[in-house]
């Protein structure tokens, strides 16, 4: 059951509004789209949520948290809150039937020679029935990986090509005056794995297979000629993998919240991109224990500006949730209901600045419990609908509000807003 208590928007959502930017562009390689499924113009018109799943049951090892239960936990959390189509049926849709990434969206992001190596890997996997470490101890391959991996970044694509579809349409009928409905796109989350943020052109890291939002960014602009990506990621840890890809590229925003400290330990505050892409990175280290209020801060005095300066064409969202407290791997504190007003904060930045075009996609998030109760609730967010935190948070620690602070204040400083 969904709860009925009354909620009041957050403070974050309540910037001036902003009139929408039309898509840039024409379709400049209609082919590549192709690959992809869109849904019937009269799904378009009234879904306000659209979600792809791809769980990857047979990428994972014994022990390992980027397991195959993660989407599982997710989709049965989803169930609970009657966050599903069958419960809600011209509102939240589930895109079926897509394919996986065409090689060229991919080559577009990573070099021919990884994808190639983690194809034949791969393979070699399968004949022998075995999965192996790629990077380390930290990153492993099966069987399946690179179908997966390519399945997953298809679901992004996928969902990318419905949103700006969904959005051409509505923003068509609003000007024909021949609809009454919202001329805002749904939004769309991306329920796949592997992840993708720490994933480097040319290889796999930190148990990412391929840059999924990078793949997705680059797919935004050359099939659909949308010139300028946000790209937010709030995953525990720094997106190094999505940072390397657009870091001298002034259309691609690229802003990454995690702790301060932890793996891959990049993301410093004075890593701010290169060349002509000096500026349009942004790093906000936070330091331990950081909880709800550091991340509505950061979105309020960061995020929120940053895009309304750069007025993106699209929103991408790493959404990662693995700095719940309840998470195993990290040491911040946000709470269930942090995701639901990150959810509820972003889709009303869209709204303001990109005809309503957002995309999240699965990153990291490895309690079981927390990620599925997160991920329902960033839904909620979206959809404009209250809060469910499950979790009692007695157990949660004081904020160092001051030294958040401090790291605001400088990355303010060193980005002019
Ligand atoms: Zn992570």
């Amino acid at each position: 059951m969904r709860p009925q208590t009354a909620w009041r928007q957050p403070s974050c959502c309540r910037s001036p509004q902003i009139s929408c930017r039309a898509a840039t562009g024409p379709v400049v390689n209609a082919a590549a789209a192709a690959s992809s499924v869109l849904l019937p113009p009269e799904t378009l018109r009234t879904a306000r949520l659209l979600y792809a799943t791809s769980g990857a049951p047979a990428h994972t090892y014994p022990g390992h948290p980027e397991c195959a239960e993660r989407v599982p936990a997710i989709l049965t959390a989803l169930e609970t809150s009657g966050l599903t189509p069958y419960e809600r049926p011209e509102e939240l849709v589930q895109l079926e039937g897509f394919s996986a990434a065409p090689l060229e969206a991919v080559l577009a992001v990573h070099v021919g020679k990884y994808a190639e190596q983690l194809e034949k890997l791969s393979q070699r996997a399968a004949e022998s029935g075995t999965a192996m470490h790629v990077e380390q101890e930290t990153t492993y391959l099966t069987g399946s990986t690179y179908g997966d991996a390519m399945r997953a970044a298809g679901a992004v694509l996928a969902l990318v090509d419905n949103v700006v579809a969904a959005s051409r349409q509505r923003e068509a009928e609003a000007a024909s005056s021949s609809s009454s409905g919202s001329s805002s796109s749904p939004a769309a989350f991306a329920i796949c794995r592997p992840p993708g943020h720490h994933c480097l052109p040319g290889g796999p890291m930190g148990f990412c297979i391929f840059g999924n939002a990078a793949i997705a960014a680059r797919h935004a602009q050359r099939v659909h000629g949308l010139q300028r990506v946000l790209v937010y990621d709030f995953d525990v840890h720094h997106g190094n993998g999505t940072q390397a890809v657009f870091e001298n590229d002034p259309d691609v925003l690229f802003i990454s919240s995690h702790q301060s400290g932890s793996y891959p330990n990049t993301g410093k505050i004075g890593e701010v991109g290169t060349g002509a892409g000096e500026g349009a990175t942004i790093n906000v280290p936070l330091p331990g224990d950081s909880g709800h209020t550091a991340a509505l801060d950061v979105f309020e005095t960061i995020v929120a500006p940053a895009a309304q300066r750069f007025k993106p064409d699209i929103i991408l969202v790493s959404a990662g949730y693995d700095a719940h407290w309840r998470d195993p791997l990290a040491g911040l504190q946000f709470r269930t209901s942090t995701y639901h007003a990150l959810g509820a904060c972003l889709k009303q930045l869209a709204d303001q600045l990109c005809g309503g075009r957002i995309v999240f996609l699965l990153e990291g998030g490895y309690d079981l419990k927390a990620l599925g109760e997160s991920v329902a609730n960033t839904f909620l967010g979206v959809l404009g609908e209250g809060p469910a935190d499950a979790f009692n948070p007695d157990l949660l620690r004081d904020e160092p509000t001051e030294k958040v602070q401090q790291v605001l204040l400088e990355a303010r400083r060193i980005h002019d807003l």
